[in-house]
């Protein structure tokens, strides 16, 4: 514990001895819930590479998930400018909140999304809420929708889609029907995005990838 003492020092803790530690979904980004840690639990947090926090209605150390089996590991655990602040980057199994959400940030006070200009918003903005919306998917199951059905059917049925989706691509492009290569450009984007959610691959490391390949000479194959 002697070099984790370095950056250990530098965080602020309140006169009860906690700091507010944001927990963050390492691959969608999404913010999933907010917990206090004291001394012990990022001990703890660090020792197991799950996040442990101390319950300030209960007075007790909570190893997240311990009861629910909704457990966190954690990727990285990073301190703000003044030190009273945690941010926890983890890899999310099922729900965050004990209310079943994804996110304990379900209910929306206010948003300025309905009047933003739709042109001036992101144009990769839907394959961001794409992600989000999988990785809620992912988390909560809920009943009917058929990204839970392709979760709970697993790996080679995921597999099985991105196969179907990829020659349905290939036939609408060798008939030139554009109209038919929208739709299954969308449904092989949608597709694989599930595979990468299952496989635990942040879409960011796509993206990372394309950036680093348009810097590097072309290579064909
Ligand atoms: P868990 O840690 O998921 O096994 O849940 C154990 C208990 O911790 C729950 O019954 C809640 O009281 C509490 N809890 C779990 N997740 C959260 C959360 N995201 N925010 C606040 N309390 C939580
Ligand atoms: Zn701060
Ligand atoms: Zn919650």
């Amino acid at each position: 514990q002697q070099e984790q003492g370095q950056w250990q020092d530098q965080i602020k803790w309140s006169a009860d001895g906690l700091v507010p530690t944001v927990v963050q979904d390492a691959l969608s980004k999404e913010v999933l819930m907010l917990a206090y840690m004291n001394k012990e639990s990022l001990q703890k947090s660090l020792e197991s590479g799950q996040t442990w926090f101390w319950s300030r209605s209960r007075g007790e150390l909570w190893n997240k998930g311990a009861t629910s089996g909704h457990t966190q590991q954690i990727e990285s655990l990073h301190y703000d400018c003044d030190g009273d602040t945690l941010l926890v980057k983890v890899r999310q199994n099922g729900p965050a909140c004990h209310t079943g959400a994804y996110s304990c940030f379900y209910r929306e006070g206010m948003s300025k999304a309905a009047e933003a200009a739709p042109q001036q918003e992101d144009r990769f903005g839907p394959l961001s809420r794409l992600e989000a919306t999988i990785a809620q998917r992912d988390a909560e199951r809920p009943e009917g929708a058929y990204t839970t059905y392709l979760f709970e059917k697993g790996l080679d049925k995921i597999l099985k889609k991105v196969g179907e989706e990829t020659a349905e691509v290939i036939i609408a492009a060798k008939n030139r029907d554009g109209e038919e290569l929208r739709c299954e450009s969308a449904d092989l984007i949608f597709h694989l995005m599930v595979l990468l959610r299952e496989q635990g691959i942040p879409f960011d490391d796509v993206l990372r990838e394309l950036e680093f390949r348009h810097r590097k000479p072309v290579k064909k194959d």
